[in-house]
């Protein structure tokens, strides 16, 4: 009998572990170096998803979309197109896309440079990396020109940098 409990108790154990693990989408950021980051936004973890082939990120071919909902921000991430970025831009648009929710903005800029910013900040940013993103958006590109003037200028190109 007791034997047959802890069988049971067991098996429920189980089935809540699986329940966790494959929980709706939920996914968390890996850097290209294997270490894991959350974004946090005004004190509260950003939700993350991997989006289902169908959803609008993979329809727009976007590597992802950081929007509002009803209790703060989400990014829905597009795992395909995540992992064929080169390294580099693989983690900095990690940065950009929090950013979106830290700020919080929808404009492409601001999320840039903030994103550049907090990416200095944690240690993964820096003249080889940086060299590595300028050549990902192409020679004299002026999105990417654009948010390093507002990167090294300490602005954020609309006034608020957090
Ligand atoms: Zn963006």
């Amino acid at each position: 009998m007791d034997a047959l409990r802890k069988a049971l108790t067991h098996a429920r154990f189980l089935s809540i572990a699986w329940l966790v693990v494959v929980s709706p989408s939920a996914m968390a950021f890996i850097f290209a170096d294997g270490t894991h980051a959350d974004c946090i936004a005004r004190g509260a973890t950003v939700m993350e998803a991997e989006a289902s082939p169908g959803d609008v990120v993979y329809q727009l071919g976007r590597v992802a979309i950081a929007a509002p909902t009803a209790s703060g921000y989400r990014i829905v991430w597009n795992t395909n197109k995540l992992k064929t970025l080169p390294p580099e831009m693989h983690d900095f648009i990690f940065f950009h896309e929090c950013a979106h929710a830290r700020l919080p903005t929808t404009d492409e800029l601001r999320a840039n440079c903030a994103g550049l910013k907090e990416m200095r900040s944690a240690g993964k940013a820096g003249f080889a990396v940086e060299a590595k993103l300028a050549a990902f958006y192409g020679p004299r590109n002026s999105y990417w020109e654009n948010t390093l003037t507002c990167a090294n200028g300490g602005k954020d190109g609309a006034g608020a940098s957090q």
